[in-house]
């Protein structure tokens, strides 16, 4: 007897190659990051846990990248990586202060919580613009910094932010910069969750050290999976204090790859000639196209419009219904009760059109 697993969307999984477009980490991984992956293969034997050539290139080109000497560790995933870089800046009776909709809170099985031995995440509810965008702001941050003072309330210690957020926006350079501003000021340290870093970047058009360092991040979680790796994420410390034991964190968590060369390597790959940009650039302009055309279906409302590459939108049960029986894999819980569509550093003009010629038949709109 076999297990299934059902999708969080309670849909049972499709055995097509269809694109789709529930998460970006449903697409496989490009073909340069395939290409370092064989070339770390080719040559045999090498050292293990990342002394190896492919793991030193890899950090060397993303301290180019951010323009400074950074510490640089590869982990297996996100969760993981954004889980280890908080421990990693707080002590148990500390807090960390996020969204309510931060991946950290709502998708990572208390991970946080679980590694730092117990450090709270504090979330800051508000009806701002900004927040229904998935976005902190300098004003909630203060607002709970200073409500409490005591000894029986978990000290803030840590400001996460996700760039880009999980409603597809992008925070700017400005808004990162006025986030580090309360944040230094109460003494607090500033986590980056970038899973989808590129696609900010790509949309912003600065430099990644505008968003990160120069900006006030003292630690970034910079997302290599849905970019078009394997799997991989890389955790960058622009503070070396910080990073000081982190090795050993890696180490305990499970999160140190042996063959740690076939996590770096395809980095490599991501990191020449700016791939993860192109990527990047690709995945939001799909979710462009997908947008415009969502707009022009009527009887479907769009949330706002997509700043990285996730587009969302409110579709009658009935159409959502329609679309899950044409085998359209789609998430709904995510944020508030849209419809949540992800375009991947792959996907297709012609993917886009069929998700929209399909949406417009159940909808009742269709032109033939
Ligand atoms: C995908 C994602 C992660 C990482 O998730 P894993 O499944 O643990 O790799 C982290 N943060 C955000 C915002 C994400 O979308």
């Amino acid at each position: 007897m076999t297990t299934s697993i059902q999708n969080a969307d309670g849909a049972p999984a499709a055995a097509t190659g269809r694109q789709q477009f529930a998460s970006d980490n449903y697409a496989g991984a490009c073909p340069q990051a395939l290409h370092w992956l064989c070339e770390a293969n080719a040559s045999g034997h090498e050292p293990a846990y990342g002394d190896d050539r492919w793991t030193q290139r890899a950090t060397d080109m993303l301290r180019q990248l951010f323009e400074i000497e950074c510490d640089v560790y590869f982990v297996f995933n996100g969760t993981a990586a954004n889980s280890l870089a908080l421990a990693s800046l707080c002590q148990s009776y500390h807090s960390v202060i996020c969204s309510p909709v931060a991946h950290i809170e709502t998708d990572e099985c208390g991970g946080p919580e679980f590694f730092s031995n117990g450090s709270k995440l504090l979330v800051a509810e508000n009806e701002s613009p900004a927040a229904q965008l998935g976005k902190l702001t300098p004003e909630a941050i203060t607002s709970l910094v200073t409500k409490r003072s005591d000894i029986h309330y978990p000290r803030p210690k840590v400001v996460s932010i996700t760039q880009a957020t999980e409603m597809g926006t992008v925070y700017s350079v400005d808004e990162v910069h006025a986030i580090s501003r309360v944040a230094k000021e109460h003494q607090l340290r500033v986590h980056m969750d970038g899973a989808r870093f590129a696609n900010a970047v790509a949309h912003l058009g600065c430099s990644p050290a505008d968003i990160t360092w120069r900006a006030g991040v003292d630690v970034l979680c910079f997302g290599g999976t849905k970019n078009g790796l394997p799997v991989g994420e890389a955790v960058v410390f622009f503070d070396h204090k910080l990073s000081e034991d982190f090795a050993w964190r890696v180490k305990q968590a499970g999160q140190l790859a042996s063959k740690m060369r076939f996590i770096s390597a395809p980095w490599v790959g991501l990191l020449e000639h700016e791939v993860w940009l192109h990527n990047a650039r690709h995945a939001n302009a799909m979710a462009q196209k997908l947008y415009a055309g969502l707009r022009a279906i009527p009887g479907i409302t769009t949330l706002h419009p997509p700043q990285a590459n996730g587009v969302f939108a409110h579709l009658p049960p009935t159409a959502v219904l329609a679309m899950h029986a044409k085998g359209w894999k789609f998430y709904q819980f995510i944020a508030g009760g849209g419809c949540r569509f992800m375009c991947a550093w792959d996907t297709t003009e012609a993917s886009v059109e069929a998700l929209l010629a399909d949406l417009r038949a159940v909808m009742g709109a269709s032109i033939g």
